[in-house]
């Protein structure tokens, strides 16, 4: 999943920077432009919409070895330079359920994932997906989950989980099982969504 806050972040810096008409000092030009390079080297690794695999269904993790952990260490630098707050096996071409995430702060790995809603409370939000450009479409989710999981070294996981973090989760979840957000939403996001899909779609080889 992507991540709309940081996106905010970097706006209201760009309007506070406007306000006082300091332009960006070498460095931070310099350390600008490597972290859109960075990004733009991520999402190049990443499956982007008119990928098949994006809509397979995974199959469980059952050895907890050392290339888990490598794989999922690699995903949780991606999802970083990607600026995204989660990233699924699926998103990388393997068709395993375990998603990397960044909850309340801290990057977890969750493999086997199980997510229980808690309660019957559901709300609408906004969300992007690294794999669906720069789309944003309001979806309807859980306010509250449970997750029981493996970590990367099949120890259990255990979280319960509210708001944005529930939202991760569920998002993640979806793509393990080759679900896209085009398919959660009404139709006419969908629609509105799907013709700003299409334009690149033509770009692919
Ligand atoms: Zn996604």
């Amino acid at each position: 999943m992507s991540d709309h806050e940081h996106e905010h972040d970097h706006e209201h810096e760009h309007e506070h920077e406007h306000e006082h008409d300091e332009p960006l000092t070498d460095a931070e030009a310099r350390a600008e432009a490597e972290r859109l390079v960075r990004k733009e080297v991520a999402l190049a690794q990443i499956r982007q919409y008119g990928d098949p695999v994006l809509r397979m269904r995974a199959d469980d993790v059952e050895a907890f070895d050392e290339e888990l952990a490598r794989i999922t260490g690699r995903m949780v630098e991606l999802m970083h330079d990607a600026d995204g707050v989660g990233l699924a096996a699926t998103q990388i071409g393997i068709v395993r359920r375990f998603f990397v995430a960044t909850l309340d702060g801290e990057d977890r790995v969750l493999v086997n994932p199980v997510v229980t809603p808690v309660g019957d409370e559901t709300e609408f939000d906004e969300e992007g997906c690294l794999s669906l450009g720069s789309i944003r479409v309001p979806i309807e989710r859980a306010v509250r989950v449970q997750v029981d999981a493996r970590d990367a070294a099949g120890e259990p996981v255990a979280l319960s989980l509210e708001g944005i973090d529930a939202r991760v989760v569920q998002h993640e979840l979806d793509h393990l099982d080759g679900v896209l957000l085009l398919d959660r939403t009404e139709a006419e996001s969908r629609r509105d969504a799907l013709s700003q899909l299409r334009p690149r779609l033509v770009l692919q080889p």
